[in-house]
């Protein structure tokens, strides 16, 4: 037995008493999860240090998965424990069960967590920063077609990665409160457990010891109290901010994390710099993921100018030096704001900071020669509200868009004030997904026929996958390529029985759109043409037709009652279809419930047909596209995001894109009239229709036809079609059934998809992380 196998036995025996044969899943998880952190122990402890300069990604969302599989793997012991486990008569298989850490939304959180993945692996200093939520993103069950959310525990079976560091917990104050926060520490592990970095997440504790007082009542109701308060702060992800004390609670979690971060980075620099804190910016590097976490700018500057007696000017530069931050929002309106009064409430002495900031960006326009006139889209501090984009800007040293259309968009439109005085600061940094994960662990099949060709470089240097070009014309090669598809799609029927008791066909055509559900990614889009295609079929209209599985997969926030009405359309779609005799042996559509990374990886390799449907200019990239890409799918989309950057790489010709442009959006949009579309095209009604005239059910909610209005009538706060569904419609449905006559002839369809896959290189994110390393942090 290797010492790693006899280091699992012994974890087994002192925590839980018992031997391989007898452990629960649960049991046998934390015990391999464990004796794997001690396996990489020594290697983790010699490389914390800050001789080096350090990034430093600071945000909200981890959403880091399951991690077992993916830490086995790069520490080179997967193989081995599935052995161990063969040995035992257990299949790996079987860890499946244990809940993923969902510490995050979507997109945002998962770039953060590919980014850990594939700085470790590419000797880069970087460690992540975050919250430790209590719960994650809520679990999602359907009922009756709608969807219910409930808690996410997914410290269920313990948390065997993290390692609490009881003597590096630090205070943080608020105006009415005071509290510790505790650092748990996980390893990020580089693929070869040569680098190991550190994701870092903050939980809330109370300062009172509980020596509740049980004889003075009064106490102890005020230790309980306290106690709450302050484990509220990490309980959830995303508070409902509805009201002001979600509101504040929000900002509370934002200067909650940000805050110990920086007082444990401070403390650390002075270990070796003592308090030469202008060398702070060549020690390091902070990455802000969005604007969530871009209080951390007022408080650094605070710590240096109260704590360490530097000058304002002194600690402005240095932030300025440190800070950076990525934009991941093309639509202005939803650019983070908080008000004034409620920031006063919450850190009074940070929003002083705040002040001083505002004070030096007025002298600094001036200097500009920005007149008074002017300074209104500039200004930080608004009247009573506080503009965190605008700070992130004028405050750090470089703001990046995360695909080349959207950094564009930042310049020529949502931040064009700012990119005419600062055009240096502006940086594109297209985002990436990690390969380890999304092929050589979702999808070893896959992996397997490539290593056979090319080697194994792929797995870290995915610029080599090119070299697969060359067998783009060989036919058996394509369908080899094929069978693993056919392959793929029956491991995920089998998957989607046993999740959701639903089968699936895998001679069908699996067509997916999985993503957070928005309206702006327009799941509804792609319902109604599966109406108008399930018209098409049953009057005659279309012919020729490849039967086709149209999945989704996701989840609504839970106060978007829009985006909840879109889940139900789309389930009460499926029902009819299902009980329709007639189109049922050709569409199913069927919508997973609780979509998450786990479920992606499943899902994404066996995709035909990856649907990436956003109207142009309002997805920031989307990764998504990129996991399908690598896995061997074509896209249907728009050119939207990095869907640009993937069909230049991959060819227009073998991908399936459809509908306005943003040009053509921009020049429409103060004149479109949805209605006219309605009223002069037979097809856009029939589908439009179904959400009003009593064949579908909303279970009387109405929302059905608060959708249909949404369309069409508009709201005081939207225009009619805001994301110009009904104007993309007949390209779309025209593009699609494109793609389903096309997949008639699987060779020439599959060629399509090896021709992506082959082009994938770039979208690797140790590609983009080098490139954050040498063009913002400096490293
Ligand atoms: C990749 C991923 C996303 C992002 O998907 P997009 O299509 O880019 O919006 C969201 N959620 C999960 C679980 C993911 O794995």
């Amino acid at each position: 037995m290797s010492e790693f196998q006899k280091s699992i036995e012994r974890i087994l025996d002192v925590d839980f008493e018992k031997g391989p044969e007898t452990a629960s899943a649960s049991e046998l998880y934390q015990s391999i999860s464990k004796a794997a952190v001690r396996h990489i122990r020594k290697t983790w402890e010699a490389q914390s240090g800050t001789e080096k300069k350090r990034a430093c990604y600071f945000s909200s969302e981890f959403l880091i998965g399951r991690l077992i599989h993916n830490n086995l793997l790069s520490e080179g012991l997967l193989k081995e424990t599935e052995k161990y486990l063969e040995k035992h008569n257990m299949d790996i298989s079987l860890l499946e069960d244990i809940e993923d850490p969902a510490l995050g939304n979507g997109g945002l959180g998962r770039l953060a967590a590919c980014y850990l993945d594939s700085a470790a692996t590419q000797n880069i200093p970087l460690d992540g920063y975050g919250i430790r939520y209590r719960y994650g993103l809520f679990k999602q069950y359907f009922e009756d077609g709608f969807q219910k959310e409930t808690a996410d525990d997914w410290q269920s079976c313990g948390d065997p990665w993290s390692v609490r560091k009881e003597d590096e917990k630090v205070k943080v104050s608020f105006a009415d409160q005071e509290v510790y926060a505790v650092p748990y520490d996980m390893p990020v592990i580089g693929y070869g457990a040569v680098t190991i970095n550190t994701l870092r997440l903050w939980q809330a504790e109370p300062l009172c010891s509980f020596d509740f007082d049980l004889f003075n009542a009064n106490k102890f109701d005020q230790s309980v109290k306290e106690r709450n308060d302050a484990e509220r702060i990490s309980a959830v992800l995303y508070p409902n901010d509805e009201t002001d004390e979600g509101k504040k609670l929000r900002i509370r979690q934002q200067y909650f994390f940000t805050s110990a971060s920086l007082q444990c980075m401070v403390s650390r620099f002075k270990k070796t710099h003592g308090s030469s804190f202008e060398e702070f910016p060549n020690a390091y590097a902070v990455q802000l993921n969005d604007t969530h976490p871009v209080v951390a700018i007022p408080e650094l500057i605070r710590i240096l100018v109260e704590q360490e007696n530097l000058t304002f000017p002194e600690a402005f530069q240095i932030a300025r030096s440190t800070f950076a931050y990525t934009n991941h929002t093309v639509m202005g309106e939803a650019l983070e704001k908080w008000t004034v009064r409620l920031y006063k409430a919450v850190i009074p002495n940070v929003y002083t900071y705040i002040q001083l900031i505002q004070k030096e960006l007025v002298k600094d326009l001036r200097k500009k020669g920005i007149s008074k006139a002017e300074l209104a889209p500039y200004n930080i501090v608004d009247k009573n509200t506080i503009h965190m984009a605008r700070m992130a800007v004028y405050a750090t040293s470089f703001t990046n868009g995360v695909a080349r259309i959207h950094t564009e968009i930042l310049k020529d439109d949502v931040l064009k004030e700012w990119y005419r005085i600062y055009p240096e600061r502006f940086q594109n940094k297209t985002n990436g997904i990690t390969q380890r994960r999304w092929l050589a662990l979702a999808n070893p099949e896959l992996s397997y026929f490539i290593t056979e060709k090319i080697g194994d470089a792929w797995i870290t240097d995915l610029s080599e996958i090119k070299k697969l070009e060359k067998w783009k014309d060989d036919e058996t090669v394509i369908l080899e390529f094929d069978r693993i598809k056919k392959m793929k799609k029956r491991q995920l029927a089998e998957h989607v029985k046993k999740m959701e008791g639903i089968d699936m066909n895998p001679e069908f055509i699996y067509d997916v759109q999985i993503k957070r559900l928005h309206e702006y990614k327009r799941q509804l889009l792609n319902a109604f043409s599966i109406l108008d295609t399930y018209f098409g079929l049953k009057d005659g209209r279309i012919k020729d037709f490849t039967p086709t599985v149209y999945l989704f997969g996701a989840k609504a926030a839970p106060g978007y009652k829009r985006a909840k009405g879109i889940i139900k359309f789309i389930n009460e779609i499926g029902r009819m279809i299902a009980q329709d005799k007639e189109v049922a042996d050709r569409m199913q559509v069927v919508f997973v419930s609780n979509y998450n990374v786990s479920y992606a990886e499943k899902i994404t390799p066996a995709a035909d047909i990856s649907e990436q449907i956003s109207t142009a200019g309002t997805e920031a990239s989307g990764t998504g596209n990129m996991k399908f890409m690598l896995n061997g799918a074509v896209t249907l989309g728009t050119l939207d995001g990095a869907n640009v950057e993937i069909v230049e790489q991959a060819g227009e010709e073998n991908n399936y894109i459809f509908g306005a442009r943003v040009e053509e959006i921009n020049a429409i949009k103060d004149t479109y009239n949805p209605k006219e579309i309605y009223k002069n095209d037979k097809r856009v009604r029939a589908v439009v229709d179904m959400l009003i005239n009593g064949k579908l059910d909303d279970g009387g909610t109405g929302i059905f036809k608060e959708l249909y209005d949404s369309l069409l009538e508009g709201a005081s706060w939207h225009k009619p079609d805001n994301y110009f569904i009904l104007h993309d419609f007949r390209a779309y449905c025209d593009e699609k059934l494109k793609a389903n006559r096309e997949f008639g002839d699987i060779t020439a369809f599959r060629k399509k998809c090896f021709l992506n896959t082959c082009n994938a290189g770039t979208f690797s994110s140790d590609r983009a992380v080098i490139e954050y390393a040498k063009e913002i942090w400096k490293l």
